[in-house]
């Protein structure tokens, strides 16, 4: 079977599905290779570089999609991509099913079938092929370098002949995958760290990476945040204002403020008030990686950067994986090359689509003209 990787559509998308390296494996489970012209040089890879990797560069993504039997991509498809699924062609992106309900109509109408790659269940065995989480650590180490970038100080301390130089506070708010990749690039670069998760089980792991963990005055704490499956619930109305309040007592000392708090298919929740941003020094800089969700900053604009008129810039942007898009596309590359290697267990070039797999079922949302969204709960944790 022919396996094929097109230009992303999506304005501004740098990223890419496939890389010489993933295509070498991909060819090592009996497949071949195909890939749109142009479309790896947003994240650095040639097309010579996919020749040398024995991919074949097609002209144009009518063609790619016409001839591959499977088709590789980032971005959930438009609807021109989507009138380009036929019968028993597998697509394999990101594809939003939750808020999705159209594409998975059309796909289903065509017979095709879907596999998305925010559902890999977070289950130990699908680590390897958990785009979601290789795509949150990117942004999270990100939304730091980009903080760096709009600071006008040093992260760490030091003591020099011109003077002494504190070291910056910062603030990470949620200690998901992002979080934690924040957490451990602020501290590697020698800010004192601070951070915040309504999980308070996540309070050792934020201590291990050498931040401190922020705890409420709160006596019901360890009942709140109580989540299914490792993620946050909504938090009560007294839990929030106790959240709120702790973060108005830190906002005028902290010089960075990074905010990552999200809960699974709701809009992000509000913790950074208009007040809190007002209280900050000039100079401050607040990163949402939530933006996307509404943002947990009140004044965040989705996609841009913003100075507020006491000097705190506020950068919403939302596409932070896309702006390392070469390290984004070789982890994600690398994700659906373990997503292949299990459709194909005889390693014979043929996808054995096992809906008796929890990995592959759970992550299928189209199937032989049905929709299969939402799948049932993983049989093994
Ligand atoms: P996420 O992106 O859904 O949310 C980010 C963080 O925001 C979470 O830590 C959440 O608790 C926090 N949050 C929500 N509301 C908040 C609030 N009001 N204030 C402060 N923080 C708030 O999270 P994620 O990175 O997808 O991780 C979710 C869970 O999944 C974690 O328990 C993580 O360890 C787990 N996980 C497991 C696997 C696996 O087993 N393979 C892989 C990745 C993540």
């Amino acid at each position: 079977m022919k396996i094929g990787t097109p230009k992303e559509t999506f304005d501004g998308e740098r990223r890419v599905a496939m890389t010489p390296d993933s295509a070498l494996a991909l060819q090592k489970l009996g497949y071949e290779c195909l890939i749109e012209t142009g479309a790896g040089l947003g994240a650095g890879f040639s097309d010579e570089a996919y020749e040398g990797a024995g991919v074949e560069v097609i002209k144009t993504a009518a063609a790619l999609w016409k001839e591959a039997d499977i088709v590789a991509k980032v971005r959930q498809p438009n609807e021109t991509e989507l009138k380009r699924l036929t019968k028993d062609k597998t697509l394999i992106s990101f594809f939003n099913p939750a808020a999705n309900e159209a594409g998975m109509e059309a796909a289903k109408a065509k017979g095709a079938n879907v596999i998305a790659m925010e559902m890999v269940p977070r289950i130990s065995r699908a680590q390897k092929m958990d785009a979601l989480s290789s795509m949150a650590n990117i942004a999270g180490y990100r939304a730091v370098i980009e903080a760096g970038n709009n600071f006008g100080r040093f992260f760490t301390g030091q003591i020099t002949a011109a003077g002494k130089v504190p070291p910056a506070k910062v603030l990470v708010v949620g200690a998901g995958v992002a979080g934690l990749a924040a957490i451990g690039t602020a501290t590697s670069l020698g800010a004192i760290t601070y951070a915040f998760d309504v999980r308070p089980e996540v309070a050792e792991q934020v201590e291990s990476m050498g931040a401190e963990f922020v705890f409420l005055d709160f006596e019901e704490e360890q009942q709140d945040g109580a989540a299914t499956g490792g993620y946050a619930s909504v938090s009560s109305p007294e839990f929030r204002e106790a959240q709120l309040a702790k973060f108005r007592e830190l906002a005028p000392d902290m010089d960075i403020v990074i905010t990552t708090a999200l809960i699974p298919n709701r809009e992000a929740p509000e913790l950074w008030t208009e007040d809190m941003v007002k209280s900050m020094k000039p100079g401050s800089v607040i990163v949402d990686l939530a933006a996307e969700k509404g943002g947990n900053c009140k004044l965040t604009v989705a996609d841009e950067k913003i100075v507020t008129d006491n000097g705190v810039t506020i950068i919403g942007y939302t596409d932070f994986p896309s702006r390392m898009a070469a390290q984004a596309s070789t982890l994600y590359a690398t994700n659906i090359r373990h997503m292949m290697t299990d459709l194909t267990p005889e390693k014979d070039g043929q996808i054995k689509h096992d809906m008796e797999d929890d990995v592959i079922r759970g992550a299928t949302v189209t199937f032989d003209g049905e929709i299969t969204f939402p799948p049932p709960p993983p049989k093994v944790q």
